[in-house]
């Protein structure tokens, strides 16, 4: 696995000398496999940084556990650490947010996540954004955006990286199954087990995943094709899905497709 996924950051070249990479580590499985890889892997990158960011959303009874289990191995391995919560940068807790609105858990949590990362990754001057996505949330992403009608946003990533505000995302266990990953960590002695973020049960992608682990154990491979193909898309797109430009939201400044930012966006609707 690790030889894989050496590989795809080469070929790829998502990361490249002088590179600060900043992982997003949520604690759980993927984001932990992935840097204890990287603080393999990048050992051998003199040049190369590496920090963590850790998000607390405000979730009781979850992620105090998860934070957790981030902190012992970022001083395990002795990277530097930043953990921002929802709270001093929405002013509340998702918990707080949520109250009423649980069956949108997933959507709202999701846009503010990605902005406080971006925030985080500024503040330490990261040059890339690593995120622990492995092939069957992407797999599953890319069904899920297929069932909403959702065409932006299945080429939506690829676009958006290419504009010069955003930090560049990169995945570098996307082509990495959960089952590889759950290996990874039992050989390294570092599978923890942890609590389940009690919105699990109002998320759509719960019941995607088990549609696809079921598909992909009839027929193995269709986790991969799935991926492969939203990536042709993309190569044939040329802009007729993704036309709009790249704009400056007017209330943050933060790059955006509309008017507003998805963050902005969501505080007005909550606010009403
Ligand atoms: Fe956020 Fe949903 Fe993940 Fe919970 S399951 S951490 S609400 S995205
Ligand atoms: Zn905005």
């Amino acid at each position: 696995m690790e030889l894989r996924v050496a590989d795809t950051i080469k070929t790829r070249q998502l990361i490249v000398p002088q590179d600060h990479v900043a992982v997003a580590l949520s604690g759980g499985k993927d984001s932990t496999a992935l840097l204890l890889l990287l603080h393999r892997l990048l050992q051998a990158w003199e040049d190369v940084r590496l920090i963590a960011i850790t998000i607390d959303e405000g979730i009781a009874g979850y992620r105090e556990e998860t934070i957790q289990s981030a902190e012992r191995l970022t001083g395990r391995l002795g990277i530097e650490h930043h953990c921002i919560s929802f709270t001093s940068l929405f002013g509340e807790s998702l918990d707080a947010f949520l109250t009423g609105r649980e069956t949108q858990a997933c959507s709202i949590c999701g846009i503010m996540r990605k902005k406080a990362l971006v925030v985080g990754a500024q503040k330490a001057g990261a040059t890339k954004l690593a995120t622990g996505h492995n092939l069957d949330d992407e797999a599953q992403s890319v069904l899920m955006n297929i069932f909403r009608g959702d065409l932006s946003r299945l080429v939506r990533n690829s676009r958006g990286e290419s504009h010069g505000k955003f930090i560049p995302r990169i995945k570098p266990l996307s082509r990495i199954s959960e089952k590889e990953i759950a290996t990874y960590l039992l050989i390294n002695h570092a599978w923890n087990e942890l609590p389940e973020c009690p919105y699990t049960r109002y998320a759509m992608r719960r019941e995607v995943r088990s549609m696809l682990s079921g598909f992909e154990y009839k027929h193995p491979g269709t986790m991969l094709n799935l991926v492969e193909s939203k990536e042709k898309i993309e190569r044939c797109d040329k802009g007729s899905v993704m036309s709009e430009p790249i704009r400056s939201c007017r209330e943050c400044g933060d790059p955006c497709s509309g008017d507003l930012c998805q963050v902005c966006l969501l505080r007005q609707s909550l606010d009403r």
